[in-house]
């Protein structure tokens, strides 16, 4: 046994983490620091030196294709199989906790996992239900309460709403919503961490079980875990089990959906002699880089405070770039990654970071008008795409007849003659019987309370998902999975609706097959390979990305770029109002936080960090002007480099830039030249920077010497050679 590999390439306070005794350890310390490299060292040296069985090992993860990383890296490196060792995030492991003892977790065998979107149809139809008008009580606003209660772990009966009858509504709409889960057999993202923490506090024999078991247990990014993740850690680890965590609080990022950072003091008041082990050297980010970031968290406050260096190279200057609009500021991006790829970079070193999703979209189109592969993380889900969630639906009513959320959605897709009057009937019927809609339906069936043709079409559709049963058994997934796109007619109904997107539904339908295909069950126990599936598809809806092309670019929000690492970032739409976010504006709290996601951004960068903002947005419709974002002035000027435009106008390989050379001398026509002087007579004097189309639309870009650059249109600049 090769002890020392697993010691070799790090640090000093590393090793002394890695080759601890078994005790509690908290590693506080800052980006790129090597803390999760730490953690996995830890595991690998716990198996190998310290002879811990993996199957005596819990490590929780932020997400779970970084679980699958780990779990590929130590197997590669120990050469031992870990199909033991339990892996993954808070909600893949509490689930699978509530899949090994459903019946005490008071759940039926074949219970699904809802989405945020399931989840909203649902609050919805509850809505409908107390006759309460959505105007009032946004399904939205009542989803973030309900889930907001969970993660504290409080029960409709356990929250008092005194004389507040706003309060009292919400806790009736939550209690009415849990009871149609519960007898759907349907369990949202939060239901999954409070069953299993209730699990495990209100059954001696399961939580004995589970602290017997593990006695290591070891978390990742534990500066965003919530207040239930917290104490279901605390019933887990028991007395005996030796906690190790790993956080830093700079980047607690998620306290808008309930993490609480003071999670790090309170580890360390409730677990006896852990020993706090702070790492300082950073080992991904050029100095540069790092300076800047450090000088960004350092107006935060209440910080635990940490010293970060590097003993890397001073590395190139970060680059800022102001863009006219959002076009601009995509168009600049993807150049700037094209010559990244021209000098030999490939695409998947670089990621372009935004603050929302909706960024995404004119990205992805100034992307494919360059011809450049990305693939997107989180944004674009693909278990959450209409045709996947259709074929989903049918396979989850096989699985359990009382899932309501798949039977609202397929009940009449494809069309066949089942209305809105006929179901609103089933509703309310359902609703007054508290029973399922398959209950109900059946029921009125018998009892004749169904139209002739309504009744007819209802059978058959009913008559479709018990047949479509009886053929699945004993076929491989994938084969399930092809059957029923083929049998309940959603891939003729795809085929039937023609057009492009109509073709990329059926190619991603095909994908889906391809997905079961590619499934491996066999680290699951206790489910079989189909619930398996879809309660992975559930739970890892974001990290699925079908393998088109392997060298990509890659975009995500900031949230999703946690403990990723890139050598060319690009973080964009640095505006006030859009990051730092509008809400945050007034709120300290909220600011710091946003300061913290600014902090996860520039650290990922490895080699190379650009910045950019534009002067005008459309977002949503709808166009904005906003200044640069305070995150780019608390960056040292010596740190940053603005681009300016002047020094690219003269090379020819940006003539697509500036257009034709056509619309050149139709510039030069309005009687300004790029580097020409002039004066505004509100802003001042400046340099002609760029320009931007034709005739009474072109626009002009003005560095004005007390106010930096601005985009003006041309006809009413009101500009003046100086
Ligand atoms: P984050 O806070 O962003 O999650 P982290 O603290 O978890 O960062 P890692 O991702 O573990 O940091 O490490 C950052 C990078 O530094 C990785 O590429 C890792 O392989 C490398 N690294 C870590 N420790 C060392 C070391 N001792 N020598 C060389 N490289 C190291
Ligand atoms: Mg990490």
């Amino acid at each position: 046994m090769d002890v020392s590999n697993l010691l070799d390439g790090l640090n000093d306070k590393q090793r002394d983490a890695v080759a601890a005794p078994a005790q509690h350890m908290l590693i506080l310390a800052g980006a790129g620091s090597g803390k999760t490299r730490v953690l996995v060292h830890r595991l690998a040296w716990l198996m190998q030196v310290e002879t811990v069985a993996p199957y005596s090992l819990l490590a929780v993860t932020f997400t779970n294709k970084a679980a699958q990383e780990m779990r590929g890296r130590i197997e590669s490196t120990i050469g031992v199989s870990l199909n033991n060792l339990w892996m993954g995030t808070f909600h893949g492991l509490s689930h699978r906790m509530l899949r090994a003892h459903y019946q005490q977790a008071g759940l039926p065998q074949g219970f699904q996992i809802i989405d945020s979107d399931d989840q909203y149809r649902l609050v919805k139809r509850v809505l409908k239900a107390l006759n309460l008008d959505e105007k009032h009580w946004p399904a939205k606003q009542i989803q973030w309460f309900i889930n907001g209660r969970k993660d504290d772990g409080q029960r409709p009966g356990m929250i008092d709403a005194g004389g507040d009858f706003s309060l009292q509504q919400m806790v009736k709409i939550y209690a009415a919503y849990q009871e149609m889960c519960d007898r759907a057999g349907l369990v949202d993202f939060a239901e999954i961490l409070l069953r299993s923490f209730e699990l495990l506090k209100n059954h001696a024999d399961v939580r004995g079980h589970y602290q017997q078991r593990f006695r290591h247990i070891l978390v990742d990014e534990f500066q965003d875990t919530n207040a239930i993740q917290y104490n279901w850690l605390r019933l887990l680890a028991g007395n005996a089990a030796k906690v190790m965590i790993v956080g830093d609080d700079d980047q607690s990022i998620y306290g808008w959906r309930g993490a609480r950072v003071e999670n790090i003091q309170q580890f360390l008041r409730d677990f006896d002699g852990a020993e706090t082990i702070r790492l300082e050297q950073n080992y991904r980010s050029t100095a540069t880089i790092l300076k800047a970031a450090n000088a960004v968290i350092a107006n935060n406050s209440g910080r635990l405070g940490k010293d970060l260096w590097t003993d890397g190279s001073e590395g190139e200057t970060i680059s800022l770039y102001t863009a006219f609009n959002e076009l601009d500021e995509a168009r600049f991006i993807v150049s700037r990654i094209r010559s990244w790829h021209n000098q030999g970079g490939s695409l998947t070193e670089s990621a372009i970071l935004y603050r929302n999703n909706a960024q995404s979209r004119v990205l992805e189109e100034a992307l494919i008008q360059e011809g450049l592969h990305y693939r997107i993380y989180g944004g674009l889900r693909f278990y959450e795409r209409q045709e996947i969630k259709d074929a989903l639906a049918y396979l989850r009513l096989i699985s359990n007849r009382q899932d309501d959320a798949a039977m609202e959605r397929i009940i009449n897709t494809p069309a066949r003659g089942i209305g809105d009057t006929t179901m609103n009937k089933v509703r309310l019927h359902a609703r007054s019987e508290q029973q399922t809609l398959w209950q109900s339906l059946q029921l009125m069936l018998q009892q004749k309370q169904l139209s002739g043709r309504a009744a007819n079409a209802i059978e058959q559709f009913m008559q479709l998902i018990d047949t479509l049963e009886q053929e699945l058994t004993d076929l491989p997934l994938f084969e399930q999975a092809e059957h029923i796109i083929k049998q309940s007619g959603l891939y003729a109904m795809y085929q039937a609706e023609k057009g492009e997107k109509a073709q990329t539904r059926i190619e991603n339908l095909n994908e889906l097959v391809t997905a079961c295909q590619n499934f491996n069950s066999s680290t699951v126990e206790d489910m079989t390979p189909l619930a398996a599936f879809l309660s992975q598809a559930a739970l890892e809806a974001g990290d699925y990305q079908a393998e088109e092309h392997s060298d990509a670019v890659q975009l995500m929000t900031l949230h999703s770029a946690k403990g990723l690492e890139f050598p060319l970032v690009f973080i964009c739409g640095l505006e006030e109002g859009m990051f730092p976010s509008q809400q945050s504006g007034d709120d300290p709290t909220r600011l710091e936080e946003e300061r913290r996601l600014c902090y996860v951004g520039m650290t990922r960068a490895m080699q190379k960090l650009y910045l950019c903002h534009a002067e005008s947005r459309r977002l949503y419709g709808q166009e904005q002007y906003h200044k640069a974002s305070r995150f780019i002035r608390e960056i040292p000027a010596e740190y940053l480099d603005e681009i300016r435009l002047t020094t690219q106008v003269s090379r020819p390989s940006q003539s697509n830039r500036f257009g034709s050379a056509a619309s050149h001398v139709a510039f030069e026509n309005t009687g300004f030249r790029l580097g020409q002087r002039v004066l505004h007579d509100k802003f001042g004097e400046g340099t002609v920077l760029n320009y931007e189309g034709t005739g009474p639309q072109s626009r002009i870009q003005v560095n004005f010497d007390q106010l930096g650059s601005k985009w003006l249109v041309t006809a009413y600049a009101r500009l003046q050679a100086a």
